[in-house]
């Protein structure tokens, strides 16, 4: 059966990857799970990079998250920012400490010199194909789907240039469209779905 092969490999692959991770990250004093909430802050917009958007897009406690956030911010790697409008929000900001390390972690070597070995037609295969099942898995489980801002529906390109964010009503820079963000929804999803 398919499902079967895919989720062995898969699960190979995580564990490779968790792995190096695991290496790669004790050459800095980071734990697989803080190399991925700074991985996702390094990726995602004003609007997700709070204690929440990082639990909900690593799946993990507030807890679990919260102590590795503590670890990141005692390192220098990340800084808590009170929001402007609203202080009660704190937004998390990657420090350039934290992103030299990150760099220097991120692809994992493993990975690659592996992918070094790959034709660019395959390289894009393989990148639709694993986009393709994450979409699946996450429209079966109405998950969020922390898509880039660009392939967002609520993504409006203005006449005048720039884009706006439909759903706040601001304006979005062309480096802010190039970010993940926990309010996409996919352009072709429908409401309800
Ligand atoms: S357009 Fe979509 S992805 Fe971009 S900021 Fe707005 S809600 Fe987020």
């Amino acid at each position: 059966m398919s499902a079967q092969q895919i989720h062995a490999y898969i699960e190979r692959l995580s564990n490779l990857l968790r792995n190096e991770f695991r290496r790669s990250g004790s050459e800095h004093g980071l734990q697989p799970i803080q190399i991925e909430a700074l991985h996702y802050l390094s990726l995602c917009n004003r609007y997700s990079d709070t204690p929440m958007g990082v639990t909900e897009y690593l799946g993990q406690t507030k807890g679990t998250v919260s102590q590795s956030l503590k670890v990141l911010e005692k390192k220098g790697f990340l800084s808590k920012n009170a929001d402007d409008n609203d202080k009660r929000i704190i937004h998390l900001r990657i420090t350039e400490a934290g992103r030299t390390s990150l760099e220097e972690i991120i692809p994992a070597a493993l990975f690659s010199r592996a992918c070094e070995h790959l034709a660019a037609d395959d390289q894009a295969r393989i990148i639709d194909a694993l986009k393709d099942l994450l979409r699946g898995i996450q429209r079966a489980n109405a998950m969020k789907s922390f898509g880039v801002c660009r392939t967002c529906r609520y993504n409006q390109k203005l006449e005048a240039g720039g884009y706006l964010c439909g759903l706040t009503q601001e304006p979005l820079s062309l480096s802010d469209i190039q970010l993940i963000c926990r309010e996409h929804e996919p352009i072709n999803i429908t409401l309800g779905q």
